[in-house]
Parts: C-alpha cells; structure tokens; sequence
C-alpha cells in the first residue's frame, strides 16, 4: 500500500491522501478539497484515481469531488448516513465494508460517529495498520462536535474503537493540528514530557512535512486518550468540580472536549 499525503495549505490545515496499489497504481483519495491539487499529486506519482472517500459530510472534505469525478469518473464512497448531505455517493458505507483499491489494498470501513453522526474512519490491516481517520482522531487531539456532532458518541468512538487499534497503527488525519493540540495536552498535563518533546519537534516541523504518529504515542501525549491519567483529573476537577473524586472516563471526555473548544 503506497500513501502519499497531500498539504491543501489552506487555513483551516487539511489534508487529503492518496492510497494506491503498488502494483496497479490504481488510488482511492481520500477527503478531496481542492481537486486540482489531488489530480496532479496522482499524475506526479503515475496513480489512476478511481474512486472518491468522504470520511464525513462537512465541505472541506467533499468541495473536491466534483472536479475529481468529471477527471476521473471515479466511484464516490462516503458513510450511507452522509450520502444524501453530499450528493453524488455511489456506494454508501456500513460498519465492516472492506474497499478494495487495485489488487493489494483491502480497507476496512469503522463506523466512528461523533465529530458528526455519520463518519468513517478506514483501517489497512497487516505489520503495520494505518488508520485515515477524517476529523475524528486527530494528533494529540479530538474532533470538536460544533457541526452535527455529540461529544458522548465521540467517546464511545474513541474508547471502543480507536484505542483498542495496535499501538504500531499510524494515525492519518484530516487536518494539521499537532503543535496547537500537544499545547492543550501541556495545559492540561504540565508534567508529560513526552508531549513537551513533541511539541519542541512540531514547531520546528513545516505542516506539510509533519510527522506521522504511532497510536502508541497518541496514547502518551493526547488527553482525549489518557482518561483516567489522574494528573488531567486532578487539573479538571479544579475547574469542573461537580466531577467529583473519581469521574468516569466519560465525563473526563467530555469536559476536556468542553475545555477544548474556548481554549
Ligand atoms: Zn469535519
Ligand atoms: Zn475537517
């Protein structure tokens, strides 16, 4: 499986990807926004693009469609919920569908709900997993839930589904926000000097050369995976006591996600 990561430089800091088979260069993009700009990192690759995935319904993940699809006559695929939102979906997406892309790329679909109701994440298997997980999980970070999200389900999402992924998976997501979100992790958690170093890298890091993550380092330097950290409960309580001494993993979630957006 070829990955290929393509900066949109815009200021809300997406990403798109291309994901081909080594042996056919036949590609799925994933998340298009600007077409133009995915069209040529395929030619510069020698990918065929044939089919679109929207991981959810929100426009700077699906604004890119039309002008990808008129070039390429690609299958649009996106979350069977999101298919009436965006239009011109060809194959609507359930929990445990398996998209195949050439001869030698299987991803398997997860139905992540949260950042909005109707969201896909995909999971390439093997020695090393590779999760595309839209504006659900993001580098040191979580989805906000502003535009038709529920922070509760964004929690189920996150600890039934994510977490439990291999800690070797790599973390592909939709926008670039490492240096911004490590910087909430250290406002929260001011001793983890994992996160410290991370963000000492992401700043020095351009956008479009961030690094990609492990799963195994999110869970050391984002909050929104280190629930019962009692430092983070400790620090939360001073500002929601009604938490109380021992809150659930859920209320953590959910008030660090309450946290997050005015911070
Ligand atoms: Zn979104
Ligand atoms: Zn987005």
């Amino acid at each position: 499986m070829l990955i290929e990561r393509i900066w949109a430089a815009n200021s809300l800091r997406n990403f798109h990807y291309l994901i081909a088979c080594a042996e056919t260069g036949e590609a799925l993009i994933v998340d298009p926004l600007n077409a133009a700009q995915c069209l040529a990192a395929a030619r510069a690759r020698g990918f065929s693009i044939t089919q679109v995935l929207n991981t959810h319904e929100h426009r700077d993940h699906t604004e890119g469609n039309a002008g990808v699809v008129s070039a390429t006559r690609s299958k649009v695929l996106a979350h069977a919920g999101a298919a009436g939102t965006i239009g011109g979906v060809d194959r609507g997406l359930a929990r445990g569908d398996v998209i195949k892309v050439g001869r030698t790329v299987e991803l398997e679909v997860l139905d992540t709900p949260g950042h909005t109701r109707s969201h896909v994440c995909l999971l390439a298997h093997g020695a090393s997993p590779a999760l595309f997980c839209g504006d659900t999980l993001f580098n040191a970070g979580a989805g906000n839930c502003h535009n038709g999200g529920d922070p509760g389900l964004l929690y189920e999402t996150f600890v039934n589904q994510l977490a439990r992924l291999p800690d070797a998976t790599r973390v592909y997501p939709g926008h670039e926000y490492m240096a911004r979100n490590l910087a909430f992790t250290l406002d929260r958690e001011p001793g983890n000097i994992d996160a410290a170093g991370a963000l000492e890298a992401a700043m020095a890091q351009k956008p479009e050369d961030a690094r990609v993550t492990t799963l195994g380092e999110e869970k050391r330097v984002n909050a929104f995976l280190r629930l019962q950290n009692p430092g983070i409960i400790a620090r939360l309580r001073e500002r929601f006591p009604e938490i109380g001494e021992k809150p659930d993993a859920r209320a953590v979630f959910v008030k660090l996600r309450e946290l997050r957006n005015s911070w």
